[in-house]
């Protein structure tokens, strides 16, 4: 029996590595369905290639194909690679056809986390993350019952980790878009860089695993070799080790709670390796990490706020019209602007999302 797999957003970061694993595990997973937002000839040579049946780009067939790829009848998983909001509809869409999601498309968790969770109840699919961390936490967890009493994440600290907080407001585009361990699409690098991209990770870990904010912690670390932390109620600590490689996270989200043999993957050597260290978050220096903690204590839409001005915030900079600085200003002057409501259905949700993007827009 192979198991049938949808990559939505093939032509990313992720997607790409996704197609590596796969292409190294062919006795099990066939590919069924590729989505991209443009670049047809590569999504139609990858299909080509897999014999996979369905492919089509938002260019040409529009946002409706996400959820066609992701509800086809012969995909078991769908793998969620695509960036930003656009990614929500087809995540819930995957869950409610009672799809395994193989999620790295955090965003969706961080729009409309209990909604997320809730269409995954009534359709029998599940959430399975490919966030390295998320997947350390899980790897850490599963076959083990005890109670789960905190979690540390790691933060690579992004390019600017030991930059003056002056230096970084004024970080060219170029200087965002170099990050010292990993390679990954524009918008989460930038992320990165602000520490956006661990608070999104804080609410992902909040509505994945279940804790309270008090019991999620970040820690920076700058080799990125330990990926997380779980702590149990005795008080003992296990965490996950491995060298910086999506390949792996991608892999286990297809298969947990089993492991496949996978020799793409290079061992890790803890003496070659060197000495791992740990430093606390600077917070003064990166206040966008902050900001999104706090959107995440607020819950209801104010987290979806955070999502919608960060996207866009970012697309301004990475455009070249606003300077690095202003990120974090734009988001918390959303933040500041917006009273969160119960986010209980996914109008409510996409209204506060279009709402922060018009604010943010309108303050650039
Ligand atoms: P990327 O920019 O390299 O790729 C994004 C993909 O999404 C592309 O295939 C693109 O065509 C597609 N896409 C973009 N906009 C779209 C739209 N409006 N509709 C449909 N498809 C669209 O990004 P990435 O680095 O692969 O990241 C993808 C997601 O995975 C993000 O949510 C990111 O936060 C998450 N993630 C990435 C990494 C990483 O190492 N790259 C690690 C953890 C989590
Ligand atoms: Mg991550």
């Amino acid at each position: 029996m192979t198991t049938g797999v949808a990559v939505l957003g093939a032509t990313g970061s992720i997607g790409r590595s996704t197609l590596n694993v796969l292409r190294r595990q062919p006795d099990r997973f066939r590919l069924v369905a590729l989505t991209a937002r443009v670049a047809r000839d590569e999504l139609a040579r990858q299909a080509a290639g897999f014999g996979a049946p369905y492919h089509a780009t938002v260019e040409s067939r529009g946002p409706e194909c996400l959820v066609e790829a992701a509800t086809h009848p012969d995909v078991d998983v769908v793998v969620n690679a695509v960036v930003g909001a656009a990614g929500l509809n087809a995540t819930l869409a995957a869950l409610r056809a009672g799809k395994r999601v193989a999620l790295a498309n955090k965003e969706s968790l961080v729009m409309a986390g209990d909604l997320v969770l809730a269409t995954a109840a009534a359709g029998g699919g599940e959430v399975v993350p490919i966030d390295s961390e998320h997947s350390a936490v899980l790897q850490c967890t599963t076959g083990h019952p005890d109670a789960l009493a905190r979690l540390i994440l790691t933060a690579s600290g992004g390019p600017f980790r030991d930059w003056s907080a002056d230096k970084v407001r004024g970080a060219t585009v170029e200087q965002a878009l170099r990050h010292p361990t990993w390679q990954m699409g524009r918008k989460i690098t930038v992320d990165s860089a602000t520490l956006a991209n661990k608070a999104l990770e804080v609410i992902e870990a909040h509505y994945l695993f279940g804790l309270g904010y008090d019991a999620i912690e970040v820690v920076v670390h700058p080799q990125s070799i330990v990926h997380g932390f779980v702590e149990f109620s005795d008080g003992s600590m296990l965490a996950q080790i491995g060298y910086p490689t999506m390949e792996l996270p991608i892999l286990y989200a297809l298969t947990h709670p089993e492991r496949l043999p996978d020799h793409g993957v290079t061992r890790y050597d803890p003496v070659a390796a060197g000495p791992l260290t740990f430093e606390q978050v600077r917070r003064d220096v990166f206040p966008t990490f902050d900001l999104g903690v706090q959107a995440g204590r607020a819950g209801g839409t104010m987290p979806a706020v955070f999502n919608g001005a960060n996207e866009v915030a970012v697309a301004g900079f990475l455009a070249g019209r606003i300077a690095f600085g202003r990120i974090p200003e734009l988001i918390d002057a959303a933040l500041t602007a917006h009273s969160a409501i119960p986010a209980v259905d996914l109008p409510t949700i996409l209204e506060a999302d279009r709402w922060a993007r018009a604010h943010v827009e309108a303050g650039q």
